[in-house]
Formats: C-alpha cells, structure tokens, sequence
C-alpha cells in the first residue's frame, strides 16, 4: 500500500502524509519495528507487465487456501523460496542444512558461496531484463515475453538457456502440457527440507502449475543464477 500511494501521491501532499503513515503503522505493528521489504525488480516488473497486457495478476497471485503465501517471494541468494519467517532458502541458510541430490557440501560452505556469487546474479538478472523489456516495447507488446503457453520448449532453449541446459535428458519429455512440472520438479524440489519447508514448497508448486504464468520471476532468477555461476566456473578454469 505504501508503494502504491508512493506513485500516485508526488504531487499530492495530504496523499503524501497518509503514505507516511501507512509506513509507521506498518513498521510498529511488530516488535521489534520492522522495516519495508520491497519486492525485487523481476517481480515489478513482472507485474507491470501482466497489467500491459491486461492478466489479471492480483487475482492467481496467492493460493486460496494459503493466501499467506507468496509464491513471489524469493531467497536472497537464488530462485527458491525462502524457509518460513527467513531470507534465504533451505539450500542457503546456514543453520538449516539440506543435503539436495549429490550437492553434499555443508550449508555454511553453500551460504559463503551464494554471498560470493550475489553481486552477479544480480546483474545477471537486470541484464536479461534490460534485454528483454527492451524487446517487449519495441515489438509494441506483440514480443512473447512472458511464460507462453505453446511452444515452451523453444520459448525456454531462446529466452532461458541456462535453465534450458539444467533439465538436461528432461529436456526431451517436456511438452506444452508437461512443461511446469518438469520445470518445478528440477527447479523446486524439497528433496531434504524439513516438514514445515516441505510442505510449503509442495503447497507453491501445485500453485504455479495451476496458474503456470507465475513461473516467469523464478524462471528468470533461475536462468541469472546458473548464468552468473557460470561465469565463475569459466574464470576459475581460467
Ligand atoms: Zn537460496
């Protein structure tokens, strides 16, 4: 609400005022006070652009039955959600270790080297936006920027390369119909999670694969991620 009355209430001060205290009300209904979370550019972005095309957003954000749940929100360092009440994913934090496939490394050891790689990521995914915003608004809005719903095979070897690369033999049974779930079950697989965090991913993941539009800000972190780690295992050969 804060953000919302922040863009209409430039040249309005009365508007300016109640912004104001929609921030303090927000910031003392908890102690400590807490300060804003501001949601991250992909999912502005994302968000700006289903209003473009009139995708009603809003509306299939939260599952019904969890409408706490924001299947947007994100671990700090990568594309997963973050473990209840925390920042970073159950592959990141440190003190919440996931043993996920073959990756037995310690969380600590994971958690230094997501801190290390963030600065890339990062610029990774504002470079693939830069490019693909840019895309979008010289096609005039005709250009398939966000997750299609034929074609996905393509859409994801063009626009997501990296992820494309990760689903490895999958890549031959995806299909139209398939597409989410093979995506969600490489991507987002509570493999070694704990209970609460198990369920939580299984209650996300059934979410997007009803509403498979809201894939695009994990597709995109995702693709940043495996690019930006990329470059550091091309450096380090180096
Ligand atoms: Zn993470």
């Amino acid at each position: 609400m804060y953000v919302g009355l922040g863009f209409c209430a430039e040249h309005d001060e009365d508007l300016q005022q109640v912004a104001f205290a929609v921030k303090l009300v927000h910031s003392h209904t908890k102690q400590p006070p807490r300060d804003l979370e501001f949601a991250p550019i992909e999912v502005n972005i994302f968000i700006q652009h289903c209003s473009y095309l009139h995708l009603p957003v809003e509306d299939i954000r939260y599952p019904q039955e969890h409408r706490h749940i924001d299947p947007l929100r994100f671990c700090e360092l990568c594309w997963r959600q973050p473990l209840p009440g925390r920042k970073l994913c159950g592959y990141h934090a440190p003190s919440d270790p996931m043993l996920s496939g073959s990756d037995t490394r310690k969380a600590a050891a994971r958690y230094k080297e997501g801190v290390r790689q963030k600065e890339l990521l990062e610029n990774a995914i504002n470079r693939i936006l830069t490019r693909e915003v840019t895309r979008f608004h010289d096609s005039l809005f005709q250009d398939q920027m966000l997750f299609p719903e034929q074609d996905i095979a393509a859409w994801l070897a063009e626009r997501r390369p990296a992820v494309w690369r990760e689903l490895g033999h999958a890549q031959h049974a995806l299909t139209d119909e398939n597409a989410d779930q093979i995506i969600l079950s490489v991507l987002h697989d509570p493999g070694g999670l704990s209970y609460k965090a198990t369920s939580l991913y299984r209650i996300i993941s059934a979410h997007i694969q009803s509403h498979p539009a809201l894939i695009w800000p994990m597709l995109l972190r995702a693709e940043g991620w495996y690019q930006s780690r990329e470059l550091i295992e091309k450096k380090t050969r180096w």
